[in-house]
């Protein structure tokens, strides 16, 4: 089971489980697999895993750069910026935020889907989010399947207006 595919249930105290020990009867010619060294890169980015809320982005916004767009967002509301896996693979962002079946599994309180057009492999990894929306010019584009509220447009015009509108409203 892949890290936040099941929602954690708070600690029960004092909660005692039956350890049983279990030999699948391995030999050590059954291991084709031998771990060389675990290389872990340090990095002082917050987890997409414990973001409440995550703007996302895929191919659809078009440039590195133009993810600032989606930072500006991210920053208004307090959120956190993942993307898609065609981001990644692009090189425009690393892949420790990358969301979906090779990538990370999130349940933030609101998920962003800002040009992704929802494959099966991203919406796996962002479907138990409590609220989606979506911003998309193709109205056919499948993350509207999954998603609570959806915006049909260009990103580029739509996002600085809600980040603006959420500025102005979050001021007052
Ligand atoms: C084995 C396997 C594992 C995979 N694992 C993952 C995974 O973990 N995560 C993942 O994300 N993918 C994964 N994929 C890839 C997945 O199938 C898709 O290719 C990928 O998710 C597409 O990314 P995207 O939505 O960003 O790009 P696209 O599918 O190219 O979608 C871009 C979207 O942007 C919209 N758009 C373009 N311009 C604008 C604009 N100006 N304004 C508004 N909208 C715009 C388009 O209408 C389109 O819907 C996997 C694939 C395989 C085969």
């Amino acid at each position: 089971v892949r890290p936040g595919v099941m929602q954690a249930i708070d600690k029960i105290e004092g909660a005692k489980a039956d350890v049983i020990e279990f030999n699948p009867g391995f030999t050590p010619d059954n291991k084709y697999v031998e771990i060389m060294e675990v290389v872990k890169s340090v990095t002082d980015v917050v987890d997409i895993m414990d973001a409440n809320i995550l703007v996302s982005g895929g191919r659809g916004v078009g440039s590195p750069e133009n993810f600032k767009i989606l930072e500006d967002l991210a920053a208004v509301i307090g959120g956190e910026v993942s993307c898609s896996r065609a981001v990644v693979d692009a090189g425009w962002k690393p892949r420790d935020i990358q969301v979906g079946q090779t990538g990370k599994t999130v349940r933030p309180n609101v998920y962003f889907a800002i040009g992704i057009s929802g494959a099966i492999q991203h919406v796996a990894g962002m479907e138990e989010a409590d609220i989606i929306v979506a911003i998309n010019k193709d109205d056919t584009a499948p993350i509207f399947d999954v998603a609570d509220y959806g915006i049909v447009g260009d990103l580029n015009k739509i996002v600085p207006m809600l980040t603006e509108q959420l500025k102005q409203t979050l001021k007052n």
